[in-house]
């Protein structure tokens, strides 16, 4: 009962961007080196997510929208230990119960593609040959179209594309080994190749963020008591348009965290006497023992066992390098 319990908690599709980061997400857990999404009115019209991963067998792809059909956990201790980035096993039935959905795989070994079509609970039983080459295309169109109450907490067809970019940056920011395109209502807002060579990763940021960022902020690159820290430190010439731009990860998830908020800020306020909206892409990587990052189901949240140990080497490490360059 535990088990089922804790998978229950996740289920939740609130607007096309909770869509995006599962269905994403998916693309990730099954080894995909490209990955495309298009979205039209915001991804509430439509959402098309392709990946080159490995595919979904024929006789699996009804039961992948079924609930609780995962291949990807089958004990609690699995679920704790999240090795990959799904664990609850009802993305897919979440998003069908609520969308008109088609899913289409091509499985590595076999020679063709199938697909599948759901309309609300409502699953289209036959399984019908299809073109797709290796890897599998998720069509999601006319979210909430059975549930009009829930489609009333829907904003603008822009804001819900600007949450549903926010997620693609943060995959992208944490992915730099996969490629990435983004495109709305027949657009191109990002196309994003690997990025392997640093010089790269600080294109893809560029490409993401903003070019200023890059360039007005400091390259961080340390590492002491098992804890390591890389990225970039926006300096106050950098000045933001809109939003913050604060992108923190942990062993390459991305998180939200007090403590990791309050270290940084502290270092800005020490050496720059302001730490109000300071701007940063920050990597933390730690033994995963050390942190635990399932303390809720949307996984923004961590806890890191010893906190102490964290605030005090981000605290340093930034304090040195904003140091370094004060004017
Ligand atoms: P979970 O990711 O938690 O296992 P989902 O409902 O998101 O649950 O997906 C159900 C199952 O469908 C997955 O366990 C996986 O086997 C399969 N699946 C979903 N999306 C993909 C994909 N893009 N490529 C390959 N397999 C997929
Ligand atoms: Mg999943």
């Amino acid at each position: 009962p535990r088990l089922a319990n804790q998978i229950a908690a996740g289920e939740v599709v609130e607007r096309p961007a909770n869509i995006v980061k599962e269905l994403v997400e998916n693309a990730l857990d099954a080894g995909a080196r490209h990955i495309d999404i298009e979205a039209e009115q915001g991804g509430i019209k439509l959402l098309r997510i392709r990946d080159d991963g490995c595919g979904i067998d024929k006789d699996d792809l009804a039961l992948s929208l079924s609930r609780h059909a995962t291949s990807k956990i089958t004990t609690l201790d699995d679920l704790e230990a999240v090795g990959s980035l799904g664990f609850r096993g009802e993305a897919l039935a979440s998003i069908s119960s609520v969308t008109r959905l088609t899913l289409t795989s091509h499985e590595q070994s076999a020679d063709t593609a199938w697909q599948v079509s759901a309309e609300g609970r409502d699953m289209v039983a036959n399984v019908s040959p299809a073109a797709h080459p290796v890897g599998t295309t998720v069509e999601v169109r006319d979210l909430f179209f059975n549930t009009p109450a829930r489609r009333k907490f829907l904003r603008t067809e822009k804001t819900e594309f600007s949450h549903l970019e926010e997620y693609v940056k943060r995959l992208a920011l944490s992915r730099y080994d996969v490629a990435f395109s983004l495109r709305h209502n027949q657009r191109t807002i990002h196309s994003l190749r690997p990025a392997a060579r640093p010089i790269d990763r600080e294109k893809r940021v560029a490409a993401l963020l903003s070019p200023q960022f890059i360039d007005s902020s400091v390259h961080i690159d340390a590492e002491a008591a098992g804890l390591a820290l890389q990225g970039w430190v926006g300096l106050p010439t950098f000045s933001r348009s809109q939003g913050d731009m604060q992108y923190f990860f942990v062993n390459g998830r991305v998180v939200r965290d007090k403590l990791v908020v309050h270290a940084i800020k502290q270092a800005y306020r020490d050496v720059l006497y302001h730490g109000r909206h300071p701007a940063f892409v920050l990597y933390l990587s730690l033994d995963p023992k050390l942190v635990d990052v399932n303390v809720h189901p949307t996984k923004h949240e961590v806890r890191f066992r010893d906190g102490r140990l964290v605030h005090d080497f981000l605290f340093r490490t930034l304090h040195k390098a904003l140091g370094d360059v004060r004017p």
